[in-house]
């Protein structure tokens, strides 16, 4: 803010002039200085001339039955990414973000996995993102975001600075001013970044990717378990818990016939056992053109949690939202 002032002093324009440019920047991303329509026609040519504005645009929206938003941006490079707005019975409203442009992990059930990596967001662009989300649930449904989710495209950790400072800006004071508590950052398991995460006393809540509770089936759907496997990462979520005190949540995608057994809910007890984890996050299986899995049936499913539940794991079943659109949690490709 205080170098747009000291910028817009120098040429010889209004104070308040600092404060309009500010929030087209940080809170109405428009794309072009052309359209800061409460700026006078030569100041806009002035920015114009001197500065490119790469803020993300929103190049196609669809909307799902259930009332869940999916928007695919395009970056100023000509790249696309998705984000999701999921509004929820409880009145909660979530965003789902993107990380990256595809992704390098090629995990087998995920759509992104199948998408060669582009490149990172930069931390604006990731910024960009939860504010034109965020501006189309005020316009939607009359309210701010409650949540955010780093869950869309992309690994956060292996953009772990853009992400960061991303949300930074978020729940900075004039930025979204967003509790911390209310981002939540997914990993598909990058150790030594989650050590770091704990390093830097992050304030937000963690997610890990488990999807299978031993190495030989995570290896099978997801290839960053070479390097790092579930002993390491259970060292670092204690690492961080003992460093930064967060939520830890395990996300756990039950596959038919793959990990849906009640000897791999043995398993994962006895993981969610060696970590402070508080939850254990079930999450429908939403079928992707590219893999072979399949979701398990209603019984296999209740009788899932009704075995951790016996052993008093705090269990929770995330349904599907914006399937038909292909807006569901692994499903996002940029695929209109
Ligand atoms: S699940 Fe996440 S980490 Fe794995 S391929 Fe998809 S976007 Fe990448």
């Amino acid at each position: 803010m205080q170098e747009l002032e000291s910028y817009f002093e120098k040429l010889g324009e209004k104070k308040f002039r600092a404060k309009q440019v500010y929030e087209w920047l940080w809170l109405k991303p428009v794309g072009s200085f052309d359209a800061m329509t409460n700026l006078s026609k030569e100041l806009r040519k002035k920015l114009s001339d001197e500065f490119s504005l790469p803020a993300l645009k929103v190049d196609h929206t669809q909307h799902s039955s259930d009332g869940t938003f999916k928007l695919r941006f395009k970056t100023h490079d000509g790249h696309f990414v998705e984000g999701v707005l999921i509004p929820t019975e409880s009145g909660r409203y979530t965003a789902c973000v993107s990380s990256q442009i595809g992704c390098s992990l090629s995990c087998k059930f995920c759509a992104t996995g199948y998408m060669e990596r582009k490149r990172n967001l930069e931390f604006d662009e990731i910024y960009d993102e939860v504010v034109l989300l965020n501006n189309l649930c005020e316009k939607e449904y009359g309210k701010k975001l409650s949540n955010i989710v780093f869950m869309g495209m992309g690994e956060p950790l292996l953009n772990y600075k853009n992400v960061l400072r991303s949300i930074e800006r978020i729940t900075a004071a004039d930025g979204l001013a967003m509790s911390p508590r209310r981002i939540t950052v997914s990993t598909a398991g990058v150790a030594k970044m989650i050590k770091q995460l704990g390093d830097d006393k992050v304030k937000f809540k963690l997610a890990l990717s488990l999807h299978a509770a031993n190495d030989q089936k995570r290896h099978e759907i997801m290839p960053v378990n070479d390097t790092n496997n579930i002993k390491s990462l259970i060292e670092a979520l204690n690492y961080f818990y003992k460093q930064a005190k967060n939520e830890i949540t395990f996300e756990y995608i039950l596959f038919k016939d793959f990990n849906d057994s009640l000897k791999d809910a043995d398993e994962l007890i006895k993981l969610y056992r060696q970590v402070p984890a508080d939850l254990i996050n079930l999450i429908e299986y939403n079928p992707i053109d590219a893999a072979r899995f399949e979701k398990p049936s209603e019984e296999k499913v209740e009788a899932f949690i009704a075995y951790l539940s016996k052993h008093r794991v705090n269990v929770r079943l995330r349904r599907s939202r914006g399937k038909d659109i292909d807006a569901a949690c692994g499903q996002l490709a940029n695929k209109n």
